[in-house]
This record gives structure tokens, C-alpha cells and sequence, in this order.
């Protein structure tokens, strides 16, 4: 590796002059560093209904590719109705003896699911970086982690819901189906999955077209835990699929994550019906930036807030609103460390930003893009080489956003900052409810009591307060207006699954 360079060495920091700034991306070159750990990916998989792996119906399989380097990584089963109906069938018959069994057996199953999770970490850390192309930091850190953690904390409460709803008796709702995005796709299914079997409900569960490796993994998962036949079904598949999943006769439950659009499809098929809904949907929050803030920390949490998992974040800091009195030391700040960032191989272990997860949302990001530059904002993207093969895109600045710009209302979900300035308490208020969504905010300020104040006004279902992109299992996640109802997480999120008897 080269030294680390300086750019124009100044001769002495104390004679006034600002600080150096070191220069990364073209003089400071890493070498590579690949996680080579195995995936153990079959080359095809199939549904896993009532315990086992079962060919669909249809005979018919599509491919999931790498978005890395769009080479082939196995064939998925693609279940049609009649597939679909064999798994309820299956999670039905499940649910006469696990829906009765005493809490404290059901969480033994629930605690082993997370620790063999915990067993083959690595491998579905790898196994979910090829599949979505998210960097391998941050399946290795975070995905894989904290969906462990999201099935140890619910396995802790099936034994103790006397006191979930104090005073009241607590019963499972029965079979529930469920539906996944391709952002955090084993996180997402474990967000899904565990609330729902500690409370004693079993599940139909179908992850998205372009992540659905991790899913059928954790299948492997659940028949080593020997967790009973039919307690989870995993089908995966496309197009009629997942309406197939959230509008089944059997379903005493739908929960979705995905986008509002498809949300509202469910909802308008499922009016009538006494079926139980949790939906989370898109967002475009607004992270919150005071003239007291620490600076260089809020610019990390800046970051962090657009640029994790490359932006395919329903909660993404995507409009930055910035007190005028620091708009544009913020601006400069968070130009030269966006410089830094390395985006390339996902599976390398110094990427800060990976593969977007397909051709079509690299398609859908590059022409809102287009339409932020035509609105007239100021666009910034670092230099740099992007890999020849693959879907890139480089971390991307607007700055002089208005309102009314597409950039600034539409949920992007890639790398893409709108950036907006404020001059007061309420007019910062007004603009970040100034939204269709309403799922998290983040605040930067040094006044715990304008934190406070801001938390109250903000309607978001999580408002972070000098961080961003924080999560616990512990604590509920939901949100606003159109980004939703019903809460994952904590106490709400299994009230959820339950009736109150
Ligand atoms: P999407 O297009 O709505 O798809 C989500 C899931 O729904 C996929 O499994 C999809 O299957 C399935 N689906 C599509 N049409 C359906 C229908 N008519 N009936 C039932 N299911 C259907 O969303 P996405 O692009 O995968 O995910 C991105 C969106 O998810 C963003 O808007 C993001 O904000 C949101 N999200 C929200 C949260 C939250 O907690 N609020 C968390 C993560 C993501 P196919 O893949 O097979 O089409
Ligand atoms: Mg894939």
C-alpha cells in the first residue's frame, strides 16, 4: 500500500493555516480485501412447506443473480396458488399444536433458530452480500446480528405474556401470512418471523424476486431446529405470488413491508375482510440539522443516514434540512468525506457502499436523478472508477432542492441526498412533515430541550436524536401517514400478533 498522502502539507498546524485534508480515493489505494468465507449456496432451491424442501407446483424456477457482477447464483422455485394454498394447509395444521403449546417450550425452538443462526453468521453474511449487494460490513455487522438478536429477545418473552398486556389474557391470531422487501431480506424475515411464533401464530412467508437465497437458507435453519412441520413456510416467487400470500381465505393476519404503492394494493384487496394488517411502507425522512450542532458527528450521522445499505433504506435520512447559519460549512464537510467513500465489490471489506440490489432500481435511481437535475438542483457526485460489471452508483449530493422538486417528495432508495435549508425552529417543522410518509427523523442539536420539542412535533413513528439509523429489537418501529401502521419490535410489535382475551 502507498504511504498515505497529504495534499499540500501545510508547515505547521499552529501557524494558522487550516488543517490538511487527507486526500483518499485515488492517492490512497487499499488493497483488496475479499471475505472468502463459503455461502454454501445450492444451485437451486426449492419452497420450504410443512418441514421440507418441496419442487413447486409449476415445475417453474427464475434466477437470482449477483447485482455485483450479474452472474447467475441459483435457480428459486416459484410458487403459484396452488403452492401457496399447500403452505397454508401446512401452517394450519402446524397451528393446532404449536398455538397450544406452553410459551416457555415454543421459546426454546425460538432461542435455537438464533443461535444456529449465530453458528453460520458468516456464511449467510456472504450468502446475503452476493444475493442483494449490500457491503459485506454491513451484513457481517449488522443483518445477520440483529436478526439473531430479533429472535433472542422474542424468544424471551414467550414465557411472559402475562405481562404484555397487563390485566388482559394474551392468544395467537392463527396462521398469518407475511411479505418481504429485497433491502434486508433475512432482517426483514426475522422482524416478520419472530414476534409471530413467539406469540404461538405459524406463518406463509414469501421474500422478494431479487433476495429470496437467504429465506430458503433459513428454511435449512428451521428443519435443524426441528422446529414442527408447517410452523413456518417459506415461498418464494414473483408476480402473482406475493396477492396470492396476503389474500388467503386462511390468513387471520397479513404483514407487509414494501413500498406504499403495492401497501395500498393489499389494503384495497383485503377491504371487507376481518383479516388483521400490519403494513411498512415507504418513507423520505428528514434528518434535522441545528447551527449547535456537533458538526462532524452530525456529518457522519448525515452518512450513515443516506448511504447505508446504498440507500435502500425505508427510513433513509434522504432530505437534509440544515440551519441556514451552517448550510455551507455542512455542505463542504459532507462533500469531502462523501469523497471518501469507497464504492465497488461488495464483498470487500473496506466498501462503504456496494451493488445497488437490481437493473430496475438502478434504472428507477437514475431517472429521479435526471429529473433533479432538470428541476434545476445542484448535483454532486465524487469521482472515481465504478466496476465495468454490475449495478453502481455513485453517492450523490443535491443541493438547492426545493420542496416541490420530485427529489425532495418521492422516495428514492439509493444513494441520493436532497439537501434544504431552514432558518427557524418551526419552519425546519413545517418542511419535515411536509411529506406524504411519515416513518423516522433525525435531529442534530445540543438543546436536549429542543430534541424534546422536535420529537413532539415531528410526526414520525422514530425520531433519532444525534445519531441515525439506530435499532433494538426492544424498541418498536413503524410508522405515519402513509408510511403505515402497526409496529415491529417491543411490546407493540407483539400486541400485534395477539388477540387480547
Ligand atoms: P415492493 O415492490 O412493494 O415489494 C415488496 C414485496 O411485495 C416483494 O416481496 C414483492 O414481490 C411483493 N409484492 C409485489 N406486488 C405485490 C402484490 N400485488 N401483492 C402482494 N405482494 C406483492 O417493495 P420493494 O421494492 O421490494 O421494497 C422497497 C420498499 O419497501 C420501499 O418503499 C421501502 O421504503 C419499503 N420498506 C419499508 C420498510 C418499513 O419497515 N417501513 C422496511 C423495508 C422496506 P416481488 O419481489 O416478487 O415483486
Ligand atoms: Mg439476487
Amino acid at each position: 500500500m502507498p504511504a498515505l498522502t497529504e495534499k499540500k502539507r501545510p508547515a505547521s498546524r499552529s501557524a494558522g493555516r487550516p488543517a490538511a485534508e487527507l486526500i483518499f480515493g485515488d492517492l490512497w489505494t487499499f488493497d483488496p480485501a475479499p471475505e472468502t468465507a463459503d455461502p454454501k449456496l445450492k444451485s437451486r432451491y426449492d419452497l420450504f412447506i410443512g418441514g421440507k424442501f418441496v419442487a413447486p407446483s409449476s415445475g417453474k424456477y427464475f434466477e437470482s443473480i449477483n447485482p455485483a457482477n450479474e452472474t447467475k447464483l441459483a435457480e428459486i422455485a416459484h410458487a403459484n396458488a396452488a403452492d401457496v394454498d399447500a403452505a397454508y394447509a401446512a401452517a394450519q395444521k402446524a397451528f393446532s399444536t404449536w398455538g397450544k403449546m406452553p410459551g416457555k417450550e415454543r421459546a426454546k425452538y425460538i432461542y435455537r433458530l438464533a443461535r444456529l443462526l449465530q453458528d453460520r453468521a458468516r456464511e449467510f453474511a456472504v450468502a446475503e452480500t452476493m444475493d442483494g449487494g449490500k457491503p459485506i460490513k454491513e451484513s457481517r455487522d449488522f443483518d445477520v446480528p440483529m436478526a439473531a438478536a430479533h429472535f433472542f429477545y422474542h424468544a424471551g418473552w414467550a414465557d411472559k405474556f402475562d405481562y404484555v398486556a397487563p390485566g388482559r389474557k394474551v392468544a395467537p391470531l392463527g396462521v398469518v401470512g407475511q411479505v418481504i422487501p429485497w433491502n434486508f431480506p433475512l432482517l426483514m424475515m426475522a422482524w416478520k418471523l419472530a414476534p409471530a411464533l413467539a406469540m404461538g401464530n405459524c406463518v406463509v412467508i414469501k421474500p422478494a424476486e431479487t433476495t429470496s437465497i437467504t429465506a430458503l437458507k433459513f428454511g435449512e435453519i428451521i428443519a435443524d431446529a426441528g422446529l414442527p412441520p408447517g410452523v413456518i413456510n417459506i415461498v418464494s416467487g414473483f408476480g402473482d405470488t406475493g396477492a396470492a400470500v396476503m389474500t388467503h381465505p386462511t390468513a387471520a393476519k397479513v404483514a407487509f413491508t414494501g413500498s406504499t404503492e403495492v401497501g395500498k394494493i393489499i389494503m384495497r384487496s383485503l377491504a371487507g375482510t376481518d383479516k388483521k394488517m400490519t403494513m411498512e411502507l415507504g418513507g423520505k425522512a428528514a434528518n434535522i440539522v441545528f447551527d449547535d450542532a456537533p458538526l462532524d458527528q452530525a456529518v457522519e450521522g448525515i452518512v450513515n443516514g443516506i448511504f447505508f445499505n446504498q440507500g435502500h433504506v425505508c427510513c433513509a435520512g434522504s432530505r437534509l434540512l440544515v440551519h441556514e447559519p451552517v448550510a455551507a460549512a455542512v455542505l463542504a464537510k459532507l462533500k469531502a468525506r462523501v469523497r471518501t467513500l469507497r464504492v465497488g465489490d461488495p464483498l470487500d471489506k473496506n466498501t462503504d457502499i456496494g451493488a445497488i440490489n437490481s437493473r430496475e432500481q438502478l434504472d428507477k435511481i437514475t431517472e429521479l436523478v435526471a429529473s433533479g437535475v432538470k428541476d434545476g438542483a445542484d448535483l454532486f457526485q465524487p469521482a472515481g472508477k465504478l466496476p465495468g460489471k454490475g449495478y453502481y452508483y455513485r453517492p450523490t449530493i443535491f443541493s438547492n432542492v426545493t420542496m416541490s422538486h420530485r427529489i425532495a417528495r418521492e422516495e428514492i432508495f439509493g444513494p441520493v441526498l436532497s439537501v434544504m435549508t431552514f432558518r427557524t425552529l418551526d419552519e425546519a417543522v413545517e418542511k419535515a412533515n411536509n411529506t406524504a410518509y411519515g416513518l423516522s427523523a433525525g435531529v442534530w442539536t445540543d438543546k436536549g430541550s429542543r430534541i424534546l420539542k422536535m420529537s413532539t412535533e415531528l410526526k414520525a413513528g422514530v425520531v433519532w436524536a444525534n445519531t441515525y439509523n439506530k435499532f433494538d429489537p426492544t424498541s418498536p418501529f413503524g410508522g405515519y401517514k402513509e408510511s403505515g401502521f402497526g409496529r415491529e419490535g417491543g411490546r407493540q410489535g407483539l400486541l400485534d400478533y395477539a388477540k387480547l382475551i
